[in-house]
């Protein structure tokens, strides 16, 4: 694929020129598939941040989940500019591992309602969703590099930065708390 794709930009024929295209076009389908599923991922989150913010204990980790919330408002247009940087058309599937993701922190907010544990319990799930959009973006990314799509690799590296950043911050937050909890 990673070849395909070389001398595909290269311009270069090669060998097997026709069934090259042929790969390269499942490659990009592929991945305009992946960008669908990470624009309904991001979206699903706009609705789940704020409900995170809500059930969040200290002040802190709330600004954090209300300040990546807007980040993500931002990572869902920044996959629309993708698309158009394209030249496709923008496009959503639902993403699968996503709604698990936000059912169990939906389930987790349900059952430690008035928990001293709830913050913790937030950070857990909101770092599952952080690290499912990082080895996302980091795909995308890297995909979006083999086939020369230099305004699509800058766009999605701005939003991988994003979320390794909002990651650290909540292990921060987390670091933090476990400090001020008694032994
Ligand atoms: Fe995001
Ligand atoms: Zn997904
Ligand atoms: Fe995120």
């Amino acid at each position: 694929m990673k070849n395909n794709a070389r001398d595909n930009q290269n311009g270069q024929p090669t060998d097997s020129e026709s069934q090259g295209n042929e790969m390269n076009n499942e490659f990009h389908q592929l991945f305009l598939d992946e960008l669908a599923d990470l624009l309904n991922a991001e979206m699903q989150l706009t609705k789940a941040l704020p409900k995170m913010a809500k059930a969040a204990q200290s002040e802190e980790l709330a600004e954090a989940f209300r300040s990546h919330l807007e980040e993500t408002e931002n990572h869902v247009n920044r996959l629309k500019e993708v698309f158009e940087t394209l030249n496709e058309k923008v496009k959503s599937k639902t993403c699968k591992a996503m709604k698990g993701l936000v059912e169990e922190g939906s389930e987790l907010m349900e059952e430690l309602k008035g928990s001293s544990a709830i913050d913790a319990g937030l950070i857990a799930a909101a770092q599952k969703v952080e690290h499912y959009e990082i080895a996302s973006y980091g795909t995308v990314r890297a995909w979006a590099e083999q086939m020369g799509h230099s305004e699509a690799v800058e766009l999605l590296g701005e939003t991988l930065d994003e979320e390794k950043a909002a990651d650290e911050k909540l292990t921060e937050i987390a670091r933090e708390s476990a400090n001020k909890q008694p032994a």
